[in-house]
């Protein structure tokens, strides 16, 4: 009966080459030791989706650090075990590895860290939060590229939903509906009806506030990673959590077309700097913790443990943007405009951006003036500050009388 079952949820996938090689290497290894392996959770999704994946998980029915070792001296390579957890971290041929032994995790009260135990394959992924990140694929020689899927994984994938594995998932974890969003905004999925309901219940009944705050923060710290961003953010508004995380912003068309306008910046610069290429998700948090008081904003930014240059940029957007806004309006030469821009964080200068009156002087600065380059063989015989200022001074020289 059991076997019948999980045929009918079976078939066979085709693993990219890469993946495939060391799946049968850790497929071999494991049963030479008497264990079973498998691919699991988000990989598996990535493969299905045709993306490209190089952090790839492993789970062993059995010992996985045991199984990591063997596979890092056949490479000679070095592994990292966490025997704490049950993992271990191996680099092999660009892949980054990571073996974990299956195992079960019990919350012993809603958004905790988990107790974890030793459990089975079906155990492991029945912990895990969404179907379409609950599948697994067998890399045992018997049955290689076997697709595990009990929750019906493949069918939401194709039907495009985010569905939870259990009615108690998001009060279990508070943290899946933060990712339940993030992955329905990178995939452009929906929520199936039911987790739907089950996460606007978890939300009212005020489940984030009531999680860790630590896990929270580095949740809408791997949102902000996410190109779609702004999507994600839009579903935070739409199940109303925006408010619990950024206390003290409120919603409104002007900043919503704010972050539009943002969205559209954020574009261009990638097409024409393709090299300065960023974590642009800072500049729409920066664009949103504008609208709170400075304090706020900062403590935030330490929630988060935000980068110090991050800080740095909020300070100088706090302090000094009126004054720089204001030079910016004010400014009529070339030279005006450099001077008003000259030295401000890239990022700074993408959020002035969204400011429909000073966007073109800022492309202007971008796009040209920062680029403008002066024969220095002209001032031979200065040095140091003298010929620092000299420089700048045939700059702005050649910005306002040779730029068109
Ligand atoms: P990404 O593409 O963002 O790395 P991922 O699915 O690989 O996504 P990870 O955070 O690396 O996500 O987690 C790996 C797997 O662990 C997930 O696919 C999921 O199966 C499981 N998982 C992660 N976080 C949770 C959680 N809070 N509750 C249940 N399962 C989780």
């Amino acid at each position: 009966q059991q076997t019948a079952y999980l045929k009918a949820y079976e078939r066979k996938i085709k693993l990219p080459p890469h993946i495939e090689e060391v799946g049968r290497e850790i497929g071999i290894i494991a049963e030479g030791l008497g264990f079973k392996a498998y691919l699991v959770g988000g990989v598996v999704r990535d493969i299905l989706l045709g993306k490209e994946v190089w952090d790839v998980d492993f789970v062993v029915e059995g010992d996985a650090i045991k199984v990591a070792e063997l596979l890092a001296q056949k490479h000679k390579v070095e592994f990292h075990p966490f025997p704490e957890f049950g993992t271990a971290h191996v680099k092999v041929k660009g892949l980054k590895l990571e073996l974990a032994t299956t195992r079960r995790e019990t919350y012993p009260h809603p958004g905790a860290y988990p107790l974890v135990e030793y459990a089975s394959l079906r155990e492991d992924l029945l912990r895990r939060d969404f179907t379409i990140n609950a599948m697994a694929v067998s890399v045992n020689s018997q049955d290689f590229g076997t697709l595990i899927d009990y929750f019906g994984g493949l069918r939401d994938l194709k039907d495009r939903l985010i569905r939870v594995l259990h009615p108690l998932s998001f009060v279990e974890d508070p943290v899946r509906i933060l990712r339940a969003l993030r992955f329905a905004g990178r995939l452009g999925f929906k929520l199936s009806k039911s987790t739907e309901r089950l996460l606007r219940s978890a939300v009212s009944l005020g489940a984030i506030s009531s999680a860790p705050k630590g896990r929270i923060m580095n949740e809408v710290r791997l949102a902000l990673r996410e190109e779609r961003f702004l999507e994600i953010l839009e579903l935070y508004r739409k199940y109303q959590i925006l408010a619990e995380i950024f206390k003290g912003i409120t919603w409104s068309p002007k900043l919503e077309k704010k972050l539009l306008r943002l969205r559209d910046i954020i574009t261009w610069h990638k097409i024409e700097f393709p090299k300065e290429v960023m974590d642009y998700g800072w500049v729409y948090l920066l664009v949103l913790l504008e609208e709170m008081k400075e304090e706020e904003g900062m403590a935030f930014l330490r929630d988060i443990s935000a980068p110090s240059w991050v800080r740095e940029t909020y300070k100088i957007m706090k302090r000094g943007s009126k004054s720089t806004e204001k030079s910016l309006l004010e400014a009529k030469r070339n030279s005006e405009v450099y001077l008003s821009l000259k030295n401000k964080p890239l990022y700074f200068l993408l959020m002035l951006m969204t400011k429909e009156n000073l966007k073109e002087k800022v492309k202007l600065y971008l796009e040209k003036l920062r680029f403008v380059k002066v024969n220095v063989e002209k001032f031979r015989g200065l040095s140091g500050r003298e010929l620092g200022e000299a420089i700048e001074k045939e700059k702005m020289k050649i910005m306002d009388e040779a730029l068109e």
